[in-house]
């Protein structure tokens, strides 16, 4: 393709993208295909000669639309949101026609000294402590993965890098804690035996007393307590864990506290939710995903240091082909986590501060709080239904009670959770919540408006009456 081909179908492009941004309300929110349905159209070898670019283009829409699933829907209730925005992605369309490498200073001096600089807005913005260094990471669970081994190797005196853990190393979390953690465990080689999953009290929250007693026990029984990774937002109800009590407790018996803020940290940028980082300055490291809640196309993923030389040494690799002059005033972030060759993520992080400006975000993110306290609002009026967690920022956890047996309540809500589903109009999602089968409404969509949260209301409600 030369260049000329390339700006025509750059423009087909771009005005097909506008026109999804338009319409991409009136598609069903689930890709409604079957397993199977889009790889059974897929030749099974590769094509041998270039095929025309019309070609490909009509495939894509004939055949891989339909197997889209459109997170981008103002009626994407489900999991979480992961919103992106023009500003985004412009940028990113500028960011793959760079190409440009992010692993060394040298490879792009912009990718290195902008990423700092965004890092450093993004602290500001959240009001983390002033000694966090930040670094964008892929994902919230490479993040995590970079603080338990961060925290491995403080623990071992830099030790288990050279020779392997000597004695066993002990990572705390709550019940409620995101997968990622237990992977995280996994790959970092603690094992799986020594990841304590630490009680949580009646809002879902750890309960600082039952971490410092698992901790003492640990060391009565001669392991090293390593790394708590706090919670501030779970996946199943966005509780919040106590960070300062927590934080109190990891500095007595020192031991790294990582903080997993994923979805939950994005909120913080409004003021009035400052109350989940209480506690900030015992924080370790820290991480939230602007490829959430903060209008930045996936993958961005942001992570806070306060010892930045501990994450350095954790990490770093002198080979020679990789040695430049400039090593010594220069931040080369390959040795701020595992990959080499990083993305040029910073740009589109920088675009979308500009763009929307702190207090656009803001606004954002004050709107879906709203919309989540209104919903709360209309289930604790409505016979039949009642929430089950606090809704600390903009998710709602509830469910149908009609008063019938545990289990059948289960599978009643698991009936309806698929009738509303099936309707194609929203998407939401559940979690096992107490042990109770719970349908989480995820509200962070960029273009969700209340109507759309009226209309999903308007939905359950309906199917709720045809369940019953
Ligand atoms: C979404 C989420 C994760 C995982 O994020 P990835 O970026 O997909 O790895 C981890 N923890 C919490 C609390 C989350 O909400």
């Amino acid at each position: 393709m030369d260049t000329e081909q390339f700006r025509k179908y750059g423009y087909e492009f771009v005005d097909w993208i506008a026109d999804y941004m338009e319409k991409v309300e009136q598609l069903p929110v689930r890709s409604e295909v079957l397993p199977g349905e889009i790889k059974k159209q897929l030749p099974h070898a590769p094509p041998q000669q270039g095929e025309p670019m019309a070609q490909i283009f009509s495939d894509f829409q004939q055949i891989i639309m339909p197997g889209i699933t459109h997170w981008q829907h103002p009626c994407w209730f489900a999991y979480f949101p992961a919103n992106n925005s023009p500003a985004s992605v412009l940028a990113e369309m500028l960011t793959a026609g760079m190409g440009a490498q992010a692993m060394v200073w040298q490879t792009s001096p912009a990718a290195t000294e902008l990423e700092e600089v965004v890092m450093e807005w993004l602290r500001q913005m959240l009001g983390l402590p002033e000694e966090m260094e930040g670094v964008i990471q892929d994902t919230a669970s490479t993040s995590t993965l970079c603080a338990l081994l961060t925290a491995r190797e403080t623990a071992t005196g830099f030790m288990a890098n050279e020779e392997g853990m000597r004695q066993p190393l002990v990572v705390y979390a709550s019940t409620e804690g995101h997968s990622s953690i237990d992977k995280a465990v996994k790959i970092a080689g603690y094992g799986k035996k020594n990841l304590r999953h630490i009680p949580t009290d009646e809002n879902y929250a750890m309960i600082p007393e039952k971490l410092e007693e698992a901790i003492k026990n640990d060391v009565a029984a001669g392991l090293i307590p390593a790394c708590v990774v706090a919670s501030v937002g779970t996946t199943s109800s966005t509780a919040v864990d106590p960070v300062r009590k927590i934080g109190e407790i990891c500095r007595r018996h020192n031991v790294w506290l990582h903080v997993d803020a994923a979805f939950s940290g994005t909120a913080a940028i409004a003021e009035e939710n400052r109350w989940m980082l209480d506690g900030a300055e015992y924080i370790d490291s820290f991480v939230f995903n602007p490829h959430k809640w903060m209008l930045t196309n996936f993958d961005c993923s942001a992570y806070f240091v306060r010892d930045t030389e501990k994450l350095i040494r954790t990490f770093e690799i002198h080979p020679e082909y990789l040695k430049t002059g400039a090593d010594k005033e220069v931040k080369n972030f390959r040795d701020w986590g595992i990959q080499l060759g990083r993305r040029f993520r910073a740009l589109k992080l920088w675009f979308v501060i500009r763009s929307y400006g702190v207090e656009g975000i803001r606004q954002m993110v004050n709107e879906h709080l709203r919309l989540a306290r209104l919903f709360k609002e209309w289930i604790e009026e409505e016979k039949h239904f009642e929430v089950l967690a606090p809704v600390h920022v903009s998710l709602v956890v509830f469910r149908l009670n009609n008063g019938a047996a545990e289990d059948e309540l289960d599978s009643l809500n698991r009936l309806l959770l698929e009738k509303v589903n099936a309707t194609g109009e929203v998407f939401l999602t559940h979690t096992s919540l107490g042990g109770r089968y719970a349908i989480r409404m995820a509200i962070g969509q960029r273009t969700t408006q209340e109507h759309h949260v009226r209309e999903a209301w308007d939905i359950i409600r309906a199917k709720a009456a045809e369940t019953l």
